[in-house]
């Protein structure tokens, strides 16, 4: 037997994933960081282009930080948004930055950044990456017995000390995480039987010992998955350092904190994860008591403050579906089109800006301009009456958007950026 309550009204079309907070109508308008979307889309000149907000990433930041136990560093990876005017503005944010590349360290050397505050993880570091990072004073994160041979070679011809720590492959992953990275075999970090003897032969070549890496998985909404994950990166860099026979001067957890892109996402619950930090930082193991505790984020910290705006220049019919046909696309909105790391194909948050406050009328798939059926941001969504001219704005595009895309994919180039 059904109860009224629990028959949901069916909306017409697929659900959009939740529009995130902090993004207000002026005039009836999306507006971002106060100012309306079609203000933005005239200022830049030309659309499609992605548009940033420093009240989201602070208000992100402030949330954070209230969380978390104040011991706690945080570390901003970034590969989800390395645009130069966000490292500016998150420098003042967050501890430490998190690179996969010498590029990503060039970018953040442009922009100013202390080298010692930046981290170097990624398999397939070459050997001018690795001599890059090491006159630079960057922290590496080996990968790898071979990739640590090298490491000390290069310091030695450099006649540096490097800092070097492990990236531990762990023995578990974290459940519910979009993308698992430990446990089992893995291209990333070194099995966890294999780290002690390896950090014994770091500390004996006199190399400056940075301790532990352990990154377990992305795109985690459970926070208590997250909890039990951490509680197990702890336990292991216990073991670990007991084997090595000395307490460990750093430890990266990991990260994975996810953000809501999805038909009936919950945003993680980050105040459950800081209580029950706080609840083992207040009980460490001697191996831990003294060490430099840091969490590395990504998405969590620039995914909601983006929003891509791109431009409908065509609307038609075929077979009785709609079709908004934009002038963006998964050239730079890979994710959205469910291209990047998704099983099945959900819709991202999206609206109709210059209508944002219009009620929904029509079912219609937004479409981006690329020659393939791939190119789809938006499929069958219930939206507000579209026409020529208008924008739409595509949400949860702060992270992995701009730079996890292939924008010179049909010629198209790359979008604009703007951080306001
Ligand atoms: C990609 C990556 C991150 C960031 O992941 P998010 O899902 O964006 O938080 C952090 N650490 C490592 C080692 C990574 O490879």
């Amino acid at each position: 037997m059904k109860s009224a309550a629990m028959k949901k009204e069916k909306l017409p079309g697929k659900p959009l994933g939740p529009i995130p907070e902090g993004y207000e109508a002026i005039d009836g308008e999306l507006a971002i960081g106060g100012q309306k979307a079609s203000l933005l889309a005239q200022q830049a000149g030309e659309t499609p282009l992605f548009v940033y907000s420093r009240q989201v990433l602070h208000d992100t930041m402030d949330r954070l930080r209230a969380a978390m136990p104040d011991r706690l560093h945080i570390n901003y990876a970034i590969k989800a948004n390395p645009h130069a005017d966000v490292l500016h503005f998150m420098a003042d944010l967050v501890d430490g930055y998190d690179i996969a590349s010498a590029g990503e360290l060039a970018i953040l050397k442009e922009v100013g950044i202390d080298p010692a505050r930046v981290s170097f993880a990624g398999p397939g570091k070459r050997d001018a990456e690795l001599e890059a990072a090491i006159a630079a004073g960057v922290t590496l994160n080996l990968e790898s017995e071979g990739e640590a041979r090298r490491a000390l070679d290069i310091a030695a011809r450099l006649a540096v000390t490097p800092r070097l720590a492990i990236r531990v492959n762990p023995d578990f992953d974290m459940k519910g995480s979009g993308m698992k990275m430990g446990g089992g075999a893995k291209p990333f970090g070194v099995d966890a039987e294999r780290v002690p003897a390896l950090a014994t032969e770091i500390i004996a070549a006199g190399a400056e010992w940075r301790g532990l890496h352990i990154y377990t998985g992305s795109q985690a909404l459970s926070a208590e998955a997250i909890i039990e994950t951490q509680g197990n990166v702890l336990a292991l860099a216990d073991t670990i350092a007991r084997e090595i026979g000395q307490p460990l001067p750093k430890l990266n957890m990991g990260g994975g904190f996810g953000i809501p892109y999805f038909p009936g996402d919950e945003p993680l619950d980050i105040e459950a994860i800081g209580a029950a930090l706080e609840e083992r930082f207040a009980d460490l193991p001697d191996t831990l008591a003294d060490a430099h505790l840091c969490i590395e984020l990504g998405r969590y910290l620039v995914g909601l403050a983006g929003v891509y705006l791109c431009r409908v220049v065509d609307k038609k019919v075929s077979h009785g579906e709609t079709y908004l046909v934009t002038d963006g696309g998964l050239h730079h909105q890979l994710a959205a089109s469910g291209n990047f790391g998704t099983v099945i194909r959900r819709n991202y948050p999206a609206a109709i800006a210059n209508r944002f406050e219009a009620p929904p009328e029509e079912v219609a798939s937004i479409v981006g301009c690329l020659c393939t059926p791939l190119d789809r941001l938006t499929d069958k969504g219930f939206l507000p009456r579209a026409e020529v001219g208008d924008l739409v704005a595509i949400f949860c595009a702060g992270a992995y958007g701009a730079t996890a895309s292939p924008a010179q994919f049909l010629g198209q180039g790359p979008a604009r950026e703007v951080l306001v």
